[in-house]
């Protein structure tokens, strides 16, 4: 029988023995590694003798975190970043050219939306944006010139769910690519090796970290694509065959872009992959409990999480999500004023723009996240002036609901 996530992550053997067996992956907060000879710097250099040399190209501490995804995931390779920002600009640098154009999920985290919009557009790389649920849509603007489909797994705030199976048909009939940021949904309930998803990223700053300890990214190559088919790494498939996306990545780009993750962080994001399925599904659970809550609730309209029955995404959620999708939810209040006056009367769930922390945090994104957009925009993006987003945590369920029903409450009275 499998054993669960907690169990493998916890004993997944180091790459090497600790010179003082060491039961937790020491912290190797060094820049450099020094070698016995000048023969074996030699040898290191012309890429005989494998070894960590300089941490911003590798580190003890940090490649140990990057073997417990590749061992919890099953992934070719696992490459772990300073950020999920570096996972995903990386991974679409490797991938793609001056000139090509990549297809994107119009509901996208938004610095990945910038990112795509502007700064890679700046670079000539074109992004064409559509609504992936629309698998028709999706393959009408392929081109030749078409490196990869790009998406996340649920989109935020918004929640929606794209059928990936849809997405990865058009990705094989046409040779494209397909990168999911999985994010929303961590290796506990989504593996994309088993969906056809080609490279996989995400933000450890989230769900990983365990708690907003620190910033991390982590890209995954799943090994199901051919890379011969890729004219910007064909040139490295001769030479690395199933590895020659890590090559050009490595040694192209997260080398020279200089977006590494350090052994303290590397320290942080391995504690927190121990403890995610515990995290995860407490969290779960609250989320489950308060949408059922706040579904009944007179003061309270739309209700959206993917995880309850009768929600739009709930067969998707199921299929891809084992019915986790996640554990963000939103609903929606009488007007803007009412999400205001009922976010100022929380005491317990916080204020605050990050997802997944241990702490419920809430924030109303139509003035915040998304202020820089027109009305128009943010229409088109489906954000809604009286939506509320929370970020569920892992307190007790009774300790927030009483929260969100005595702010509730405030909704009646004058103050
Ligand atoms: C937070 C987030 C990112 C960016 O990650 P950072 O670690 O903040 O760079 C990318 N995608 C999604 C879906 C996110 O939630």
């Amino acid at each position: 029988m499998k054993k669960s996530f907690t169990t493998r992550s916890l004993h997944v053997p180091f790459p090497k023995n600790d010179a003082h067996r060491a039961l937790d992956m020491p912290v190797y907060e060094s820049v450099a590694f020094e070698f016995e000879t000048a023969e074996d710097m030699v040898d290191n250099f012309s890429g005989k003798l494998p070894a960590h040399v300089y941490s911003r190209t590798s580190n003890p501490t940090v490649e140990y975190f990057e073997q417990k995804m590749k061992a919890l995931t099953g992934a070719h390779h696992a490459l772990a970043v300073a950020s999920g920002m570096a996972a995903i600009s990386n991974s679409i640098l490797a991938i793609c050219k001056s000139g090509d154009n990549i297809i994107s999920g119009n509901q996208l985290f938004g610095h990945t939306h910038a990112l795509l919009n502007q700064t890679l557009h700046n670079y000539g790389l074109e992004t064409r944006f559509v609504d992936t649920t629309n698998a028709e849509a999706v393959e009408q603007l392929v081109d030749e010139n078409t490196r990869a489909i790009y998406f996340e797994t649920v989109t935020n705030p918004q929640l929606e769910i794209a059928d990936i199976s849809k997405l990865a048909a058009i990705a094989r009939k046409y040779n494209l690519v397909l990168i999911a940021d999985s994010t929303v949904t961590p290796p506990v309930v989504f593996n994309g090796r088993f969906h056809g998803i080609d490279i996989e990223v995400m933000s450890t700053t989230k769900h990983i970290s365990g708690g907003g300890t620190s910033f991390g990214g982590v890209i995954l190559d799943h090994g199901n694509y051919n890379w011969a088919l890729n004219p910007n790494v064909k040139p490295f498939s001769k030479k690395f065959g199933k590895d020659a996306f890590i090559a050009r990545l490595r040694k192209n780009y997260f080398r020279n872009t200089g977006g590494a993750m350090s052994a303290h962080t590397a320290h942080y994001q391995i504690l927190g992959l121990d403890m995610l399925e515990l995290r995860f599904d407490r969290s779960y659970e609250n989320c489950m409990k308060l949408g059922e809550f706040l579904v009944g609730h007179p003061l309270v309209g739309k209700v959206t999480y993917p995880g309850l029955k009768n929600s739009d995404g709930y067969h998707l959620a199921t299929k891809q999500f084992e019915g986790k999708p996640g554990t963000v939810l939103s609903f929606d209040l009488e007007s803007e004023a009412a999400c205001f006056k009922f976010m100022n009367h929380l005491h317990l769930i916080r204020r605050a723009t990050n997802l997944n922390d241990n702490k419920s945090l809430i924030i109303h994104p139509w003035s915040t996240i998304y202020a820089e957009f027109t009305e128009e925009e943010r229409m088109a993006m489906k954000i809604r002036k009286t939506a509320i987003r929370l970020s569920v945590g892992i307190e007790g369920a009774a300790d927030l609901i009483e929260d969100i029903e005595s702010a509730l409450q405030s909704l009646h009275k004058s103050d």
